[in-house]
């Protein structure tokens, strides 16, 4: 009895651990970039989980066909904007003067 008690209880609890794993993982992930800015008072305010969004949707903005990412400043350029290709990747005109 007991164990026929104890096993649908035990995949409930892990179910529910690691749901709650799951919706703990941004906090944490909010906390460690907290303490990590306050060991480093040259980065830049991250107040809010909005902001930290904001900064993600930057990160992952792909370039374009057109475009390319300067592996100097690592900024997406528009190809106009390419001065030559190098073994590593492109270099902007900005980098190459
Ligand atoms: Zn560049």
């Amino acid at each position: 009895m007991a164990t026929d008690y104890d096993a649908p209880r035990k995949n409930e609890d892990e179910s529910e651990s690691i749901e709650a794993l799951k919706e703990r993982v941004p906090d944490k992930a909010s906390g460690s970039i907290d303490s990590e800015d306050a060991d480093n008072p040259s980065g830049f305010e991250l107040p809010g989980a909005d902001l930290s969004d904001l900064e993600l949707d930057v990160v992952v903005l792909p370039p374009q066909e057109d475009e390319f990412t300067c592996v100097s400043c690592f900024l997406v350029k528009h190809r106009s904007q390419l001065d030559h290709e190098t073994a590593s990747g492109p270099i902007c005109r900005e980098c190459a003067a």
